[in-house]
């Protein structure tokens, strides 16, 4: 399992650093965490990987300085931006560690609760996932967030813990079967929950942003909570099902209604149009809504079908630069998905 200890058996450990327009925050981040892990320089060897998401700010100068002052970094660099959640799988195919450990690089999460990830770790975890006690987000996105992990947790078909973001460690052995998953919309915390092994939680608090903005807008947050739910659950298909029982059940006693008072009570007609109108858009409405759950699932085989690549890297620089370790999941992924 392990096959990067060097001569004095020391085991290397890889923090996984995806990087979108963190100018202001990156290079503070990374003195932060090289203290953090400064006392245990002499346990483990480190690397320090770093994937620049198609910044359009500084960030790239700035990595390219680190990777020169410290032959631990390595900088990869993609065409364009392509998302947190596929830097971080970048980052999964490239890392040599015996486990890795990913983060924020905007100080959100702190280097030093990653120390405590290592000690769970060799207490014989292979996924320890560092749990928020509390977070110092704006009241809008802690509200979405809670409302987003309680509708998952009634829907998924797996078990994802909440208030877990990607700050997490994950053994070898995790890595190696989240990188025989090939899917494009990814939601990996969802994955490695899916993947099983011995998990545990370590509680942290979770700080403000260091500085700059999120890079998660509520856009991307909407398109990431859609990948969580669709990508674990078949429950919004079978909802069809239910809605149209319900609009059968619904028309059915509104026919029973016609009929009663057709019958019975000739001198009071039923008012014809307003009812129609109403009862068509309701109808209407119903299916649009129904047919864009087959089409959020639909999009998503389609996506799957084009097989393109999960990303496309510019350039590699420092740390001993070099392809990934594997052939990266969306390449060449095929003979992976066995
Ligand atoms: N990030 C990225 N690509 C993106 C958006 C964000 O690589 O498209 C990085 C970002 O630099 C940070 C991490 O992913 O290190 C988490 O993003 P962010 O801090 O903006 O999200 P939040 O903590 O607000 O959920
Ligand atoms: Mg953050």
């Amino acid at each position: 399992m392990t096959t990067n200890q060097d001569a004095g058996g020391r085991r290397l450990i890889s923090y996984l650093l995806p990087v979108y327009n963190e100018e202001e925050s990156v290079a503070v981040f990374f003195a932060a965490l090289t203290q953090a892990v400064e006392p245990l320089t002499g346990r483990y060897d480190f690397e320090f990987l770093f994937v620049n998401d198609g910044s359009a700010d500084g960030s790239q100068a700035i990595l390219e300085s680190l990777a020169s002052a410290d032959p631990r970094v390595r900088v990869i660099t993609f065409s364009r931006n392509f998302g947190h959640q596929i830097a971080l799988t970048a980052a999964f195919d490239h890392a040599r560690g015996d486990a890795v450990i990913a983060m924020d690089t905007d100080l959100q999460d702190p280097p030093a609760v990653s120390l405590e990830l290592i000690e769970r770790w060799e207490q014989g975890f292979e996924v320890v996932y560092a749990q928020r006690r509390s977070r110092r987000d704006s009241w809008f996105k802690r509200t979405t967030a809670n409302l987003f992990y309680r509708l998952l947790d009634h829907l998924a078909e797996i078990k994802i813990p909440r208030n877990v973001g990607d700050f997490r460690l994950l053994d070898r052995q995790v890595l190696e079967a989240l990188k025989r998953m090939p899917e494009h919309n990814r939601y990996i915390r969802g994955m490695v929950s899916w993947v099983g092994f011995r998990q545990t939680a370590v509680e942290f608090d979770r700080d403000a942003r260091y500085a700059g903005t999120t890079g998660y807008p509520l856009r991307k947050m909407i398109r990431f909570a859609v990948n969580g739910i669709v990508g674990f659950s078949a429950v919004p298909l079978k909802l069809i099902a239910y809605v149209g029982c319900v609009a059968t059940a619904l028309s059915a006693i509104a026919v029973g209604y016609i009929l009663v008072v057709r019958l019975f009570f000739a001198d009071q007609a039923v008012p014809g149009w307003a009812f129609t109108a109403v009862a068509i858009f309701f109808v209407g409405g119903v299916q649009m809504l129904m047919l864009s759950v087959l089409g959020t699932y639909l999009s998503r085989v389609y996506t799957e079908a084009q097989n393109r690549p999960l990303y496309i890297v510019r350039s590699v620089v420092g740390g001993g630069a070099g392809g990934p370790v594997q052939p990266p999941v969306g390449g060449a992924g095929d003979s992976a998905t066995g």
